[in-house]
């Protein structure tokens, strides 16, 4: 027996169409590529949204086509979101900041039809043109004013969205038809595409709205650092119209004298980004002396947040760290640390041991740990294994079957190996290929990461495992000082003494100006251990 409730299919566009009707005059803010911000609100982006989306059907876009972007967190790239997802065809954002030829390789693969840029990615599209012979036109994300001179015939945005009536009716689509496509960056191997449905698009941004996710309510102003061209902003600009908060969108700017700004003008109350982002936003305010006024939360994720991050927001700045965890391949939101009401009794210490793991499973994520022959293992904080996971938001399987099945008995292997405690809080010990395995036994890279910034001379720091005849491989360290320090490889050395078991402790550590990052600004280890497999350890 069917129940007899409604079945209405969980579409995106019923996103904006509720942010308009209950909250259509909350702002939208953006920073612009031409200059100045931008102002206005839902009811003012659902329009535009709708003049858009006439516009693709005129350009000859039929649902399921793809659309990509080339764009930073803007009111245009917010309103490409509804109007291209809306109309039944499929997102594509790009990641400008991936190699040319891996764009070419993105954009070829999905089979774009249509690419609409932010002006400062005009030398890209200009490059990339002649290679994508399948994209019929390149729609340029400004007004006839700021039309560039190009050796392209390119589309005026403003010209497509002025030229069409604001009446469009949303169509019925099934929930399970796919509306957004994002590749994932591809260290190793080409890009392999993660396609979004409708209906996984909306449940995530229900969950992630959770009082012990996100927290996201009409009361809120958010301010996502993290990229509209990294996994969909991890979802903000779903969740912001479903919980209707006010958006504030940085723009190309995204230092921290810039984003402090906004975060002061605009009041923002919730942002979200990668570490490497705080990392300048905090040493602007404290070199300045600043403090935030209204910030009360911020969502760090994407790679291990350093528990040194947590309590200067914490303690120095009143600010609430999210720790959460995530991947592409799960929309992104896995987990997030949040206390349950005993762990206010523990002591300090073991509060702040808790709150450097990355956190609670939300509604809709299950996960569990196994071993290498795939046996669970048990969650009791110690032992560690694969991490697998399992959801509606979570990916099946890759785009044009890419790679082929990636499931495990209809789990997905997220890369990643973990403890799981009683609690069910989840600690990331490493990437899978960047476990250091020295003599039969497990090193974790982040954990020494960890413990090298917490020293107050260190910028950044990243270790890799390098070759050695007895233990097969052991850590090195490579880091970055903070300016005008002095730090040496002996000072550092003794700084592990007693915070990490004995043999953890590096063999050895390199001083460098800065460190590789990939184009979601996670550390290249890949890099890394090509640049260092040959360096002889003192030890060896
Ligand atoms: P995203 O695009 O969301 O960064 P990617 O698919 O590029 O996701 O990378 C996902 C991987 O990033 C995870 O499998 C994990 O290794 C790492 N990661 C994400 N968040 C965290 C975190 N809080 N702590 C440690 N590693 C993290």
């Amino acid at each position: 027996m069917h129940g007899l409730m409604m079945d209405l299919p969980l579409n995106i566009s019923s996103l904006i169409r509720h942010a308009d009707r209950y909250h259509g005059d909350t702002e939208i803010v953006s920073r612009t590529v031409e200059g100045g911000l931008h102002r206005y609100d839902y009811a003012a982006a659902h329009r535009r949204s709708r003049q858009l989306a006439n516009a693709l059907v005129a350009l000859g876009v039929a649902p399921s086509q793809r659309v990509g972007t080339l764009a930073w967190n803007g009111h245009r790239h917010f309103e490409i979101y509804y109007a291209v997802s809306g109309m039944g065809a499929v997102c594509h954002t790009i990641n400008p900041r991936l190699f040319p030829e891996q764009i070419t390789y993105i954009v070829n693969h999905a089979e774009d039809s249509y690419v609409f840029f932010d002006l400062t990615f005009l030398p890209l599209v200009e490059k990339l043109a002649p290679h994508c012979p399948a994209v019929r036109g390149w729609v340029a994300m400004t007004d006839k004013a700021h039309m560039p001179d190009s050796s392209l015939d390119l589309l005026c945005y403003e010209d497509l969205v002025n030229a069409h009536s604001d009446r469009f009716d949303w169509p019925e689509l099934d929930e399970r038809s796919a509306s957004s496509l994002c590749y994932t960056s591809g260290t190793t191997g080409n890009p392999k595409g993660v396609l979004y449905s409708h209906r996984s698009t909306i449940l995530h941004a229900y969950g992630s709205c959770l009082p012990d996710a996100l927290n996201l309510s009409a009361r809120d102003v958010v301010l996502p650092v993290v990229p509209m061209f990294h996994v969909n902003a991890w979802g903000l600009p779903y969740s912001a119209p479903l919980a209707g908060a006010k958006l504030v969108f940085p723009g190309a700017q995204l230092d921290g004298a810039s984003l402090m700004e906004l975060f002061e003008q605009e009041q923002v109350s919730c942002s979200a980004g990668v570490p490497t982002i705080w990392l300048g936003l905090l040493q602007h305010v404290r070199s300045n002396a600043l403090q935030f006024s209204s910030l009360k939360r911020t969502v760090i994720g994407g790679s291990a947040c350093p528990p040194a991050m947590i309590r200067t927001f914490e303690d120095d700045y009143g600010v609430q760290v999210l720790h959460a965890w995530g991947m592409t391949e799960m929309s992104p939101l896995g987990t997030v640390n949040t206390f349950k009401s005993r762990h206010f009794a523990w002591s300090r210490e073991q509060r702040e041991a808790l709150q450097n793991k990355q956190g609670r499973a939300i509604f809709g994520v299950d996960m569990k740990i196994v071993d290498d022959q795939g046996n669970e293992l048990p969650r009791d904080g110690k032992a560690f294994g694969d991490l697998l996971v399992r959801g509606p938001w979570i990916c099946s399987e890759y785009y044009r079957s890419e790679g082929g099945d990636p499931l495990r008995d209809g789990w997905f292997p997220t890369g990643d190996v973990a403890t799981l405690d009683q609690d069910g809080f989840m600690h990331i010990t490493d990437r899978s290929k960047d476990v250091i395995k020295s003599g039969g036994e497990w090193i974790s890279s982040i954990d020494l990461e960890n413990t090298a910034v917490a020293h107050p001379a260190v910028a950044e720091a990243a270790v890799v495992g390098v070759a050695h005849p007895k233990w097969d491989e052991r850590p090195l360290l490579v880091v970055v000082r903070k300016p005008g320090e002095t730090l040496t490889r002996e000072e550092l050395l003794k700084f592990f003494e007693g915070r990490v078991a004995k043999w953890w402790i590096p063999d050895d550590v390199v001083f460098v100006d800065s460190l590789p990052h990939t184009a979601t600004g996670k550390l290249l280890k890949t890099r890394l251990r090509e640049e260092y497999k040959d360096h002889r350890l003192p030890t060896a």
